[in-house]
């Protein structure tokens, strides 16, 4: 557990730290969902995004992560009423990570926002790809189906956090009230579906 990471927006405004990450105790996937390319489109910041649209996510026990500074620039998206968490810097929308609500214990930190040179070696590579059936072009291998190994590995890790009490405190929700501790805005439909034909196989085809 000696290792730690740090956490940086582009501007430097926001800090944080995870604690004690290793291949054992996160689970790293790149995700090609069209709701993931969505956030980083709305935020200006496709250029974050792969080749194909991909999102590299460190997934990380939300005791484990914490700010240390700039909370004030700390925003959150839903792209829908019910959709995901995602939150972003709102310094210079540097998106940050998504979650749940906190009843599903775990922080999906953008790999962008992690300001380790040698990110591989510490958490390692990403264990899978996910949702390839919306990456531009070409899908990478085996990441349109189903993926159970990868699945069960991320459920594995849940359990583990939830029973080894990693689950608190939440750097994003309250444990009194499990609300969240900063603003959240809920696109609209009409702001929805403006990110849409930006995102997906499709993306920029006229
Ligand atoms: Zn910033
Ligand atoms: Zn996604």
């Amino acid at each position: 557990m000696g290792e730690q990471i740090e956490l940086r927006c582009r501007c430097g405004e926001v800090r944080g730290t995870v604690a004690g990450p290793s291949p054992r105790t996160v689970n790293r996937v790149v995700c090609y969902c069209d709701d993931c390319q969505a956030f980083a489109h709305q935020l200006g910041r496709a250029d974050l995004l792969d080749a194909k649209g991909g999102s590299d996510i460190v997934q990380v026990a939300p005791a484990t992560m914490s700010f240390t500074r700039g909370q004030q620039h700390i925003a959150g998206l839903r792209l829908k009423p019910n959709g995901l968490y995602r939150w972003y810097a709102k310094c210079c929308n540097t998106p940050v990570g998504n979650t749940l609500t906190p009843a599903i214990p775990f922080v999906g930190l953008l790999a962008s926002a992690l300001d380790e040179p040698r990110l591989d070696d510490v958490v390692g590579a990403p264990s899978g790809a996910i949702f390839g059936k919306f990456a531009a072009g070409e899908p990478p291998p085996g990441s349109t189906r189903l993926n159970l190994p990868l699945l069960l590995r991320a459920i594995g890790r849940l359990l583990g956090w939830r029973l080894s009490g990693r689950a608190w405190p939440h750097p994003f929700f309250s444990r009194d009230t499990g609300a969240p501790l900063y603003a959240v805005t809920v696109l609209s439909k009409e702001q929805r579906d403006a990110l849409r034909p930006l995102c997906g196989p499709r993306a920029g085809a006229p």
